[in-house]
């Protein structure tokens, strides 16, 4: 009989560490509170317009890819992918918006640099070299491996690698240091926000994310991201796994401190392993109920951390097809640093920046004829940050704003009488969907302190059979950055097996 594993959560990296342990013989089930895989990458329908919840640029793909070969599989089969050009628009808020287009063409892109002049050239492409240099480093060393003790860390080769990652400032300091023009330093640093923290605080290693744009393009899944999703569900069961949707998991069985189980509507179901996707502070405050096998993660020191920005977002059908307007559009605050502080301070925000994906532009099936689907996002607090409550006063406030600042970009003027069909997710629906801790989107903060050895790792120490995984977990948050979650969680399992007792 092959060893029973049980997974809590269908998200991405539940499915990759999930897809992982059954293609090397482990008897995995997945246990999903939700009716479809994908955790945040979800997908709402309404009136003929498809939607994706959470994420929606697709980087770093051939991590996407590897899942599906892994399995022996051609990923084009799967998730066929196109790269974007433009990558995305940018428009800054001003008296009139100044407009940027980014090109996924290297080419394109030095002639939008040169105009800044050559001291902003020379910067930027020294900034280009500086980071990929680091990302080297940081692939090979940091984001790729687990550390389960502190001499895993605390060692000689490792501290001359970490000095060489050199991110002791912050991702919009690092950009400034390289490059004059505000706008270029803004435009290079604001992705920041993909994982939840301000460039002002985010670790200047966090600027290797544009870089990633740059260098290996922004691509888009037919059918949008939950499609990657939906795949590797699918692969999954091919591999000969089994998916309960509608199950929550009230709480795992942990004995002696080890692993039993997870018990559900008061019936305990066994297995040799349990894999947790649950997001982690939820997981260790809620699923684990022995104090000691959550170790240093106690509800003090768990509410004590830091967490990552929630996000707010419309979903508008549109009519019309929009043809003037790419597939991502970034607009910027005109006071970009209030805007950060009130997001991390849990102040209402006044005018705050929004991002614009049009999933239609790319994949005509996405909206009815004649007509587009919109996402529209704001960047705001997580729950507990927040000074304000989510009433409907709140969000006719960001509509509000958000639709102000749209219709100043061309082709969107008469936005707000041609939106046809709308939902909303608020940091709420996060939590109640996702069981994201305080509803912070992007779990913990990877701030330095909460990165590498100090962010929670794939392995219990204190509980043996338990494993976790997930944004919360290192190396963080983001898709092909949970994927790598989701495989290093199967390989530290996979490493604690011995070998005869496998099968
Ligand atoms: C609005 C938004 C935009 C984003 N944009 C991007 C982007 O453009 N590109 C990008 O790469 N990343 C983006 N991200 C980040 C990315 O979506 C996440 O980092 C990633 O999807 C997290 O995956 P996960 O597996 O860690 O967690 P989750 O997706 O949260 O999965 C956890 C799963 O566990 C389930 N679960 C929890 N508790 C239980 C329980 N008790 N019993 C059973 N099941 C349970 C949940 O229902 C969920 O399915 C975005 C996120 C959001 C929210």
């Amino acid at each position: 009989m092959n060893k029973k594993v049980i997974v809590i959560g269908a998200g991405i990296a539940g499915l990759s560490a999930a897809i992982r342990l059954q293609k090397v013989g482990y008897d995995v089930e997945i246990f999903e509170q939700e009716v479809m895989p994908g955790g945040k990458m979800h997908q709402l329908m309404a009136d003929g317009h498809t939607f994706d919840v959470g994420p929606t640029l697709v980087m770093m793909p051939s991590v996407y890819r590897e899942v599906f070969e892994l399995a022996g599989r051609d990923p084009d089969d799967y998730i066929p992918m196109t790269k974007l050009d433009p990558m995305y628009e940018v428009y800054f808020k001003d008296k009139q918006y100044r407009h940027y287009r980014i090109s996924s063409d290297l080419v394109d892109l030095m002639e939008m640099v040169e105009k800044k002049g050559p001291e902003n050239a020379k910067g930027f492409l020294a900034y280009l070299a500086e980071i990929y240099s680091r990302y080297q480093v940081a692939l090979d060393h940091f984001i790729s491996r687990p550390f389960r003790k502190r001499s895993d860390i605390y060692n000689p080769k490792m501290i001359r690698q970490a000095l060489k990652l050199k991110t002791f400032d912050s991702a919009d300091h690092m950009m400034a240091s390289f490059m004059p023009d505000k706008d270029l330093q803004q435009m290079l640093s604001f992705q920041t926000l993909y994982i939840g923290v301000s460039p002002k605080k985010g670790p200047s290693l966090y600027n290797i994310i544009p870089m990633i744009e740059l260098l290996y393009g922004v691509w888009f899944v037919k059918g949008g991201m939950h499609t990657v999703a939906e795949k590797m569900a699918e692969l999954f069961e091919e591999l000969g796994g089994k998916i309960n949707y509608n199950t929550r998991v009230d709480g795992i069985v942990i004995e002696e401190n080890k692993v039993k189980g997870v018990s559900i509507r008061d019936k305990v179901t066994e297995a040799a392993y349990v894999v947790c996707n649950a997001d982690f502070p939820y997981a260790i405050t809620e699923l684990v109920k022995e104090p000691k096998a959550r170790g240093r993660f106690t509800p003090e020191k768990v509410d004590k951390m830091d967490y990552s920005c929630s996000c707010l977002v419309f979903y508008w059908g549109v009519d019309g097809e929009c043809e003037e307007l790419a597939a991502h559009t970034f607009i910027i605050s005109k006071d970009l640093d209030d805007n950060l502080e009130r997001i991390f301070d849990g102040r209402l925000i006044e005018d705050p920046s929004i991002y614009l994906h049009i999933p239609s532009r790319v994949d005509r099936d996405m909206a009815p004829s004649g007509k587009s689907s919109f996402y529209v996002l704001v960047p705001v607090s997580e729950l507990e940050t927040a000074k304000y409550e989510w009433t409907e006063e709140t969000i006719e406030h960001y509509r509000n704003s958000a639709l102000a600042t749209l219709q100043e970009i061309p082709g969107l003027s008469d936005l707000k009488d041609r939106i046809t069909t709308e939902l909303i997710f608020t940091p709420k629906d996060f939590k109640k969907h996702f069981s994201a801790y305080r509803g912070a989107t992007f779990g913990l903060q990877p701030t330095l302190r909460q990165s590498n050895h100090w962010r929670p790792q794939a392995k219990s120490m204190e509980c043996e059979g338990l494993y976790f995984t997930g944004s919360s977990t290192h190396p963080g948050a983001g898709v092909p950055i949970v994927i790598e979650s989701g495989r290093i969680c199967a390989e530290e399992l996979r490493r604690d097996e011995p070998e005869d007792d496998f099968k």
